[in-house]
C-alpha cells in the first residue's frame, strides 16, 4: 500500500514518525517471504493513538512487525501499512530485580543483559529470535519456560480504549503461544520480575539451551520457528516426523530435514508455496492421527 496523502505525511514529523516508502516484507522476516508496503517506524510511542486515529480517518489498515520471526506475508502490494516500533536507548532499565524493558529490544540480548546483571529465569528463550513485544504477544517459550511467567505489567496502546495503558499481570493471561492481548493491542513496555541468580550459573544455562537447538534445529535456513502449535499431550513436529513428510515440498516451501515442525524457504518460496505445504501437512496429520494442527506462525494475508 503506497500512502500519497500529502496531509498525512506531513503530520509524521511532529508525531515522531519517519515514514519509509515501499518496504519488502520479504526482507524483514526470517522466512524471507512477503511483499511491499509502506511501514511507519514510531519514535515516540505516545503518539500511537494519534497516529491510528489518523489512519483509521483514511481507512488504511495497519499491522504491528517486531522483529518479524514469526511472521508468513502474502505475496505483492500488501493491502496495510506497517507500523513498528524504534528502539528506545536504553532499551533496558534494571531496578533490584524489576527490569522495564521496551517492546522494540531484541530478546536474546535482553536476556543476556539481564543475565550479566545477575537476573536469570530467561535462560529458555536465549535463541528465540525477535524482538520483547513479539514475545509478549506470542507468549514466546522454549525448554521449559515461557515469557510471561515473568510479567509484573505490561504498558500497551488499547485498541478498546484508543489509549495507552498500564496492565498488571493478574489482568493478563498468557497461556501456551497465546495471550489474552486483543489483536489490535501494541505492547509498548514490559517490566518483567526476574529471579536473582550467579552469574555463572544463568551462562550455564544459556549455554545448554543453546547447545540443543543447535543439535535439533536448521539455524542455517530461512524459517519462522515451529510452524504448528503443539496439540495438547502431543507433539506436531514428531507427528510429521512420523508420517515421513521430512523433505516434502511445494516450490522451494519445504518440511525441514532437521526439525518437522520447521518449514523453511530453501530459495525463492512464495507465500502460496508456503500456504499450500501447511494445508497438505495440515490434512495429513488430521487424517492420520484426527488432530487438527493449529498455526503458530501468524499469517498475514493479502
Ligand atoms: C529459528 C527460530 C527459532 C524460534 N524458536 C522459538 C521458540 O523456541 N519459542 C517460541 O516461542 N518462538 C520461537 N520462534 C518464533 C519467534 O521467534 C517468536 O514467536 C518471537 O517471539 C516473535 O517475535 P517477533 O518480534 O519476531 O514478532 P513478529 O514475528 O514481528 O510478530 C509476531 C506477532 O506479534 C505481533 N507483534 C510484534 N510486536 C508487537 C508489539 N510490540 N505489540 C503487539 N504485537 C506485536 C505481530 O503483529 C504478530 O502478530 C522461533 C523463530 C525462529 C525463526
Amino acid at each position: 500500500m503506497k500512502i500519497n496523502d500529502a496531509t498525512l505525511l506531513a503530520l509524521l514529523p511532529e508525531l515522531g514518525v519517519e515514514h519509509e516508502a515501499s518496504v519488502s516484507l520479504a526482507e524483514m522476516t526470517s522466512l524471507g517471504i512477503g511483499g511491499v508496503t509502506d511501514l511507519f517506524l514510531i519514535r515516540r510511542d505516545a503518539s500511537i493513538p494519534e497516529l491510528i486515529r489518523q489512519l483509521d480517518l483514511r481507512a488504511i489498515r495497519h499491522r504491528f512487525l517486531g522483529g518479524g520471526s514469526n511472521l508468513l506475508v502474502a505475496d505483492g502490494e500488501l493491502p496495510f501499512v506497517v507500523l513498528q516500533l524504534a528502539k528506545p536507548e536504553p532499551d533496558v532499565v534494571i531496578e533490584g530485580n524489576v527490569a522495564t524493558i521496551a517492546a522494540a529490544a531484541d530478546l536474546g540480548r535482553t536476556v543476556t543483559f539481564c543475565a550479566k546483571q545477575g537476573l536469570g529465569g530467561m535462560e529458555g528463550l536465549i535463541g528465540v529470535p525477535g524482538t520483547v513485544g513479539g514475545a509478549l504477544r506470542m507468549n514466546a517459550g522454549a525448554y521449559g519456560i515461557q515469557i510471561g511467567s515473568y510479567v509484573r505489567e505490561v504498558r500497551l496502546y488499547r485498541a478498546a480504549t484508543r489509549s495507552i495503558e498500564t496492565l498488571r499481570d493478574a489482568q493478563i493471561s498468557f497461556e501456551y503461544r497465546h495471550t489474552s492481548f486483543e489483536p489490535d493491542d501494541m505492547m509498548l513496555t514490559v517490566k518483567l520480575e526476574l529471579p536473582p541468580k550467579p552469574y555463572d550459573e544463568i551462562l550455564k544455562g544459556i549455554r545448554i539451551c543453546n547447545e540443543k537447538r543447535r543439535s535439533s534445529q536448521p539455524l542455517g535456513q530461512k524459517s519462522a520457528g515451529c510452524i504448528f502449535k503443539n496439540p495438547p499431550g502431543g507433539s506436531a513436529g514428531r507427528m510429521i516426523d512420523e508420517l515421513g513428510l521430512k523433505g516434502l515440498s511445494v516450490g522451494d516451501a519445504r518440511v525441514s530435514d532437521r526439525h518437522a515442525n520447521f518449514f523453511v524457504n530453501a530459495g525463492h518460496a512464495s507465500a502460496a508455496d508456503m500456504l499450500s505445504l501447511i494445508a497438505d501437512v495440515r490434512e495429513r496429520v488430521r487424517a492420520a492421527y484426527g488432530v487438527t494442527l493449529e498455526n503458530e506462525v501468524v499469517v498475514w494475508s493479502a
